[in-house]
């Protein structure tokens, strides 16, 4: 499939740091639901800097369709694909950390995981999440 893409825009998401940039991607890998068309470009950032890099190409871009993605459990592609670009924020961007009775965890964190981690130190608070098959930046948008 050719990349429909501004070259421009192609030649700046390649200068990321390896392997973070992905092109003609089937939805259904990326998916909960396994369904969906091709997807022109995913880029799962590896870093914080990484992501804000990738926001500010794509920010100058305006015309180029942009989505953050989690795990797509409450999102569903069709077979068209997505003409643009996906910026997945998964296991990469996940680290959990706790200080005293509160948890901090960046947006690729996994739901199910925040809730066993918070109750093996006895808090209190989340128990109802623990089932929502996610991750936490999705958890909080929707
Ligand atoms: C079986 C099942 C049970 C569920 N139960 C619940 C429930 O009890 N309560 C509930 O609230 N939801 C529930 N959901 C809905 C959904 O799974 C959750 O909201 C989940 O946390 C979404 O996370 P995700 O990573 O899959 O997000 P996605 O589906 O990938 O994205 C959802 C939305 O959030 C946006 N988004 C994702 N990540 C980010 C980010 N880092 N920054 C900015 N925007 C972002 C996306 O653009 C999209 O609009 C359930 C879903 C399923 C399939």
């Amino acid at each position: 499939m050719k990349i429909s893409l501004p070259s421009a825009l192609v030649d700046k998401l390649n200068n990321l740091q390896e392997d973070v940039v992905s092109y003609c991607v089937p939805l259904s890998e990326l998916s909960y639901w396994k369904i969906g068309g091709i997807a022109q470009c995913v880029v799962e950032p590896n870093s914080i800097e990484c992501l804000q890099d990738a926001l500010k190409i794509t920010s100058e871009f305006p015309e180029v369709a942009k989505l953050i993605i989690g795990d797509c459990s409450n999102l569903l592609f069709d077979d068209e694909g997505f003409n643009g670009v996906l910026i997945k924020i998964g296991n990469e961007l996940s680290k959990i950390t706790f200080h005293g009775d509160e948890v901090y965890c960046e947006a690729g964190a996994w739901v199910p995981e925040v809730a066993y981690h918070s109750y093996r130190r006895e808090l209190s608070g989340i128990e109802h999440i623990c089932g929502i098959p996610g991750r936490i930046g999705g958890l909080v948008y929707m």
